[in-house]
C-alpha cells in the first residue's frame, strides 16, 4: 500500500535528482543498477527512473517499497536530509495541512 502522500502531479522523486533504493530481493522484480555502492532502481540516460513516462509512474501500485512508502513531508518532520526541491515540496505539503505518518517511512 502506498503512503498517503498527496503527490498529485509531482514527480520529483522519480526524476534525475532522486535515487530510489531497492530493498533486498527487489532487484529480481525491477530494473536495477548500482549507484555509489547501493542497489537502486535503474535510470534512463536523462537520469529519470526507467518506469517514469509522460503520464507518471508506469508501475504505480506495484512500485518498489521505497517509492510506495516515501513521504517528503515526513522527511522534513524527521529532519532527514533530502534534496532541496524535495525538501521544499515536503514543507509545502505540511503548510497545506498534510500530516505524514512518522513511523516506518522508507527514505
Ligand atoms: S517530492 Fe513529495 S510530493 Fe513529490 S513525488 Fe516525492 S513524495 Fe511525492
Ligand atoms: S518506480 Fe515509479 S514511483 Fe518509483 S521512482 Fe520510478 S517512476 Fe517513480
Amino acid at each position: 500500500m502506498r503512503a498517503r502522500t498527496p503527490c498529485g502531479d509531482c514527480q520529483l522523486c522519480c526524476q534525475s535528482t532522486s535515487v530510489a533504493s531497492l530493498a533486498p530481493g527487489e532487484e529480481q522484480i525491477y530494473a536495477s543498477e548500482i549507484h555509489l555502492g547501493q542497489l537502486v532502481i535503474a535510470k534512463k540516460t536523462n537520469g529519470d527512473c526507467v518506469y517514469l513516462n509522460e503520464s507518471g509512474c508506469s508501475i504505480h501500485e506495484d512500485a518498489p517499497l521505497a517509492c510506495r512508502k516515501f513521504d517528503c513531508a515526513a522527511m522534513v518532520k524527521l529532519k532527514v536530509r533530502v534534496g532541496d526541491e524535495i525538501y521544499r515540496r515536503g514543507k509545502e505539503l505540511l503548510r497545506q495541512g498534510h500530516k505524514p505518518q512518522l513511523k516506518k517511512v522508507a527514505a
